[in-house]
């Protein structure tokens, strides 16, 4: 298990692909006890749910006030948006007590640094120092929901608030000029109750973007059995959806993926509202960046990762190629990376071409259906 530090950039492969690869977690460990979260068996180091604790607000400031060198710097040099919020839940109930989020907010105010934050408290957001605090920042709040069954909810996500607390606090931000989205997240079509519902809620609340993506059920941290007590039952032996493995965890099979978000993404059209997911199976994103702020004033997400640079890749394509007119901060070891396949082995519709190191496009009928 790595101890994360508050400030980083994501790792190895992942910043290839990720056009937003700076992040701040201003906690470590969440209360928010999600039934389906993944935090005991990944990054955050400590006890999990019950061992929140702030993170050190001078190590963030460093980077913004006193640090000249670095990749990190780099990044901010060039203004590349920050994502607070992944570890852990930026406004869970203890940023009440150390409002580390709040000054965090305080010094990305100060210049007028791109901002997304991630959470399921978009309330907290409206109380009155922290709309101080977002006046004028180029910020966008992506309130994550499971489910439109509030009771289900409940149990799903025990500390969050409800629905209707979340779909308010994203109206009273849109008012304020922040842009809001919707991140139905993990989305698990069977419990997701009425998605029509769900969906019009949001868009009068102002949300324009909608990001979705499938549940992983982790191998590690009790997830399944979290779960089952959620719901009540033993939820992979009585879900109509069909469930396989993918190293770390499950995730239902692509079949599943690609009908139910050709479903979602009908329900969005019909709204008018931009359906985003990270993989990309319905071909829907169109080389925007995968969270969809790309087109927010302001917002300039990283020209060389793959879900914006990715059209280059067709038949036989070089790193040279890729690359060519981006300032992209760590080339040397992008290009380390690429020589390796990596690429490859995290982008389902990417084959390495291993004797002359570039990479083709898979035949998307071949590998949707693998
Ligand atoms: S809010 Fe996010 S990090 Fe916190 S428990 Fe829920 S899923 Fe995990």
């Amino acid at each position: 298990m790595i101890l994360q530090r508050p400030l980083f950039i994501c790792d190895h492969a992942e910043r290839l692909i990720c056009p937003l690869p700076l992040k701040i977690d201003c906690y470590r460990g969440c209360s928010t006890r999600c039934a389906y979260c993944s935090l005991n068996g990944l990054r955050t180091g400590i006890n999990g749910f019950d061992g929140v604790q702030p993170n050190s607000i001078r190590f963030i400031e460093k980077f913004f006030y006193r640090r000249k060198t670095g990749m990190e710097r780099a990044l901010i040099d060039q203004r590349s948006p920050i994502q607070i919020g992944i570890s852990s839940d930026p406004l869970q109930p203890i940023e009440k007590q150390y409002q580390v989020t709040l000054r965090v907010l305080r010094i990305l105010q100060d210049r007028q640094y791109p901002t997304v934050i991630t959470t399921k408290f978009p309330g907290q957001l409206t109380e009155s120092g922290y709309l101080g605090a977002i006046e004028g920042l180029p910020l966008a709040v992506q309130s994550s929901v499971s489910t439109q069954d509030q009771a289900l909810l409940k149990r799903l996500e025990p500390v969050a608030p409800s629905l209707q607390n979340r779909i308010a606090a994203l109206q009273t931000l849109s008012d304020a000029g922040v842009h809001v989205q919707l991140r139905l997240w993990p989305y698990i079509p069977d419990l997701a109750g009425n998605l029509d519902e769900l969906l019009g809620m949001a868009h009068d609340a102002g949300v324009k973007d909608v990001l979705c993506n499938f549940l992983k059920i982790y191998h590690a941290g009790g997830t399944c059995l979290k779960i089952n007590k959620a719901v009540g039952r033993d939820y992979l032996k009585s879900t109509c959806l069909k469930y396989r493995n993918a190293g770390l965890f499950k995730i239902a099979s692509y079949e599943d993926q690609i009908r139910e978000l050709s479903h979602v993404q009908d329900l969005c059209r019909g709204l008018g509202l931009n359906l985003l997911t990270c993989d990309d199976f319905i071909g829907t994103r169109n080389w925007q960046d995968c969270c969809g702020v790309g087109h927010y004033p302001g917002f300039e997400p990283s020209p060389w990762a793959y879900y914006v640079n990715g059209w280059r890749i067709t038949d036989h394509t070089s790193f040279q190629e890729y690359i060519s007119n981006y300032d992209c901060p760590w080339h040397d070891e992008f290009e380390s990376e690429w020589n390796k396949g990596k690429l490859a082995r995290s982008i389902s519709g990417l084959i390495f071409n291993e004797e002359d190191k570039t990479y083709s496009r898979r035949n998307e009928d071949v590998w949707r259906l693998r």
